[in-house]
């Protein structure tokens, strides 16, 4: 991408958290169309194009004014996390998933309550040493975008980096033109 395509990409960037969600309210079948748009492109394609705008987008948001994510996703913990952030807070294993795990049937850890127990107004209170699902929430580096574009949608009203991927990702394919 090139420099002044990034800078424009930047300049325009939405993230008034209001003016997204009555944006959101208005393009809901505009996004279905999308939806459908992608579902009949080329997925190589649309990944490279939404890793190339991520890179782009991502580090332009600043997630500590926002923490929106933190107070709706249920995180999935590793164990060796729960051990890393207990030893942090310096609390034994066991005082640390009292207070703040809960173990599924499978067995799988994770966070008791939501909003996250460490977010503390729009940042998160253990930044450096926050989960995996947290570091890589919302997931537009990985691969299969198109496969995934559904439960991306989900948080489109309130992730200001899919919003904006997304809108941007509506030019690059050239969907706007076709509408
Ligand atoms: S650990 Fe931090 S980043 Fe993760 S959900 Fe909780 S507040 Fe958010
Ligand atoms: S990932 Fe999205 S919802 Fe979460 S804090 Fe960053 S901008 Fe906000």
């Amino acid at each position: 991408m090139q420099l002044t395509y990034k800078i424009f990409v930047i300049k325009n960037l939405q993230t008034d958290r209001k003016i997204i969600e009555a944006q959101a309210a208005e393009k809901e079948a505009e996004n279905d169309a999308f939806r459908i748009f992608i579902k009949h492109s080329n997925g190589i394609k649309i990944d490279e194009l939404v890793h190339e705008i991520n890179a782009v987008v991502e580090p332009a948001i600043d997630c500590t004014a926002c923490g929106a994510c933190c107070k709706v996703l249920m995180i999935n913990v590793k164990p060796e996390e729960a051990q890393r952030l207990s030893q942090h807070l310096e609390l034994n294993s066991s005082d640390f998933k009292n207070k703040y795990i809960e173990e599924s049937l499978q067995g799988q850890l994770i966070i008791n309550q939501m909003p996250c127990h460490f977010l503390e107004g729009t940042r998160c209170s253990v930044y450096e040493h926050r989960f995996t699902e947290c570091r890589e929430f919302p997931h537009l580096g990985r691969a299969n975008f198109k496969d995934r574009m559904f439960g991306t949608l989900i948080h489109y009203a309130m992730c200001p980096i899919i919003f904006n991927v997304v809108e941007e990702l509506k030019i690059r394919t050239g969907f706007l033109n076709e509408l």
